[in-house]
C-alpha cells in the first residue's frame, strides 16, 4: 500500500536522527533555545516545532526552517520543493 511505504520512508529518515545527535546539530546552529522556548513553527502547519516533533531541518533564504514529524507537513514540502524547481 502506498501509505504504509510512506510512513515507512518517514519513519526511516527520523530514525536515521538520534535525538541526542539532534540536540547537537541544534546547539551548532544556535537554535536549541528557540526550539526549547517553543519559539519555532512547522514551516507547513505551523505548529510548534519541540526536540519531540522535529520532522526536518532546512535552509530557505539565508534562514533555517523546521517541519513537525506530521508525515501530510513532509509530503506537502516535498510537493512543494518539486514544484519549484
Ligand atoms: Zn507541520
Amino acid at each position: 500500500m502506498e501509505t504504509r511505504t510512506s510512513n515507512a520512508a518517514l519513519r526511516e529518515y527520523l530514525d536515521a536522527i538520534h535525538e541526542k545527535e539532534l540536540k547537537d546539530v541544534l546547539i551548532k546552529l544556535e537554535l536549541l533555545d528557540a526550539i526549547e522556548n517553543g519559539e519555532m513553527n512547522c514551516f507547513i502547519c505551523e505548529k510548534t516545532v519541540r526536540l519531540n516533533n522535529i520532522g526536518i531541518i532546512f535552509v530557505q533564504d539565508g534562514e533555517f526552517k523546521f517541519l513537525c514529524d506530521s508525515k501530510n507537513c513532509y509530503w506537502e514540502f516535498m510537493r512543494r520543493r518539486g514544484s519549484q524547481e
